[in-house]
């Protein structure tokens, strides 16, 4: 008998065994599951949150610990073979944020430790006190303690001890990850604890992510600011590539009050590739806490904009995901937040807000755009070589409808208004069936995201 068949009798023993009489063997199965202990300060039933409703996380309903980097160490074992587990909780199916179900020697000491790394649906994400720092987080309060046939099972703990920034941006990012991926897997998303490194704040460069802690509003207590830079981080890594944006409009705004160089706003006026980048970011932060389908859907930004442009009336950080931004105050325009709100010249510009829109009502409806389906979009317009200001030096080319060639350079290096629809067209090698490619040219009009290659 060969070497793996005796070791292979020897393991059906050893299960019968303990199938047969778990307590006489003294082992029992048990399985832990981790929720996150952790808050927010945009996580609010109010503004319609569908996920991550902390008014109703008790101890036994927090948010699941989907995917979280686990290790259940038996101090009493051979120390050849010390550990039960080690890997990743189960980031979906029927016990998420649960360990597999470990037979446990009883009277061992058990020692769990968890780690601010979670593997979701083949991506890693992993928080990291900064750039510098190769380890991540690791609870400080690990579990300690004797098996014994007492326990509840599951065993459900805390994945952390402390509510921390750690926790809250490992959380809402490995949900982010749950709920949306893009189509991307086999990804490392690095998010680090410290100001960007070049522009200070925080930032997404070369698919990672940096979260400054410092100031009165850290990102890492905004689930919705979160997600939003973990998408940019997304989109670039597609292989799409990353270009450096220009956000200065070059005159006027379409918030009273607002100097050109203050950086942008949801609904500041940006040059047509900035605004779709951050409107881009911003969808998917939308999308991920909301159902596509909800009538209530808002969500809120770190900053309070004053939608309606009137310094007089109080501004509020919550917005509608699809409609008017303002609905109570003073209303502004639903459809076309720029062509309502923002001075004149409008060419080649854009807002966040009219992208978020455009992208919210592309996704929902009868000819619904899945989420892949907008990341193939954008990843076709080679947003890599988009110039800052969006718009070529040379005179547009005609309109591309009936079907044409993509433009050749000069025009290739920059990005016209309509380039992303361009490349969503059916026959030009777009993912779209042609219901899906008017669904997006309708939302796209409607939402203020003006197509055509004339200037408007
Ligand atoms: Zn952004």
């Amino acid at each position: 008998m060969k070497q793996t068949q005796v070791v292979g009798v020897l393991l059906a023993l050893l299960c019968l065994g303990t199938t047969f009489d778990a307590s006489a063997s003294g082992t029992i199965p048990m399985q832990f599951c981790f929720r996150y202990n952790i808050d927010y300060d945009d996580d609010d039933a109010s503004i319609g949150d569908d996920y991550f409703i902390e008014v109703d996380a008790g101890p036994g309903s927090a948010p699941k610990a989907r995917g979280l980097k686990v290790r259940v160490e038996d101090l009493d074992a051979d120390p050849a073979d010390p550990h039960p587990f080690d890997g990743y909780a189960s980031y979906n199916g029927v016990s998420p944020g649960c360990t597999p179900v470990l037979d446990l020697a009883v009277d061992h000491q058990i020692l769990i430790t968890t780690w601010s790394e979670a593997l979701v649906g083949g991506n890693v994400i992993t928080v990291r006190e900064s750039q510098f720092h190769s380890v991540t987080f690791r609870d400080e309060h690990a579990f300690q303690e004797t098996v014994n046939q007492g326990w509840p099972n599951p065993y459900v703990l805390h994945a952390n001890h402390v509510k921390e920034r750690h926790w809250r941006i490992l959380a809402a990012a490995a949900f982010a990850q749950y709920r949306e991926r893009g189509g991307l897997s086999g990804r490392t998303y690095f998010i680090y604890d410290e100001a960007c490194p070049f522009a200070g704040g925080s930032c997404s460069l070369d698919g990672s992510v940096w979260l400054d802690p410092a100031g009165s509003e850290p990102y890492n207590r905004h689930k919705y600011g979160i997600v939003h830079e973990l998408g940019h981080a997304m989109l670039y890594q597609t292989g799409a590539g990353q270009w450096f944006v220009d956000f200065l409009a070059p005159t006027g705004v379409c918030d009273a009050g607002r100097a050109d160089d203050e950086g942008w706003r949801e609904h500041s006026k940006e040059y047509q590739s900035a605004a779709a980048s951050e409107g881009y970011a911003n969808f998917y932060a939308a999308l991920v806490f909301n159902d596509i389908l909800d009538s209530d859907c808002r969500m809120e930004e770190i900053y309070s904009p004053n939608w309606d442009n009137d310094p007089a009336t109080p501004a509020d950080r919550a917005f509608n995901c699809t409609g008017d931004p303002d609905p109570i105050d003073q209303p502004t325009s639903a459809t076309d937040y720029l062509g309502t709100m923002c001075d004149a010249p409008t060419l080649a510009m854009g807002t966040a807000l009219d992208w978020q829109r455009f992208l919210w009502d592309a996704s929902k409806g009868p000819d619904s755009l899945a989420f892949v389906d907008l990341v193939d979009i954008w990843v076709g317009s080679t947003p890599s070589t988009w110039c800052p200001n969006g718009w070529p030096v040379f005179p547009p080319p005609p309109p591309f409808l009936p079907p044409s060639p993509p433009p050749p350079p000069p025009w290739a290096p920059c990005w016209p208004s309509d380039r992303m629809i361009f490349y969503a067209h059916p026959l030009n090698g777009g993912p779209l069936t042609v219901d899906e490619y008017y669904a997006f040219t309708d939302a796209m009009e409607l939402h203020g995201v003006h197509t055509g290659w004339i200037p408007m």
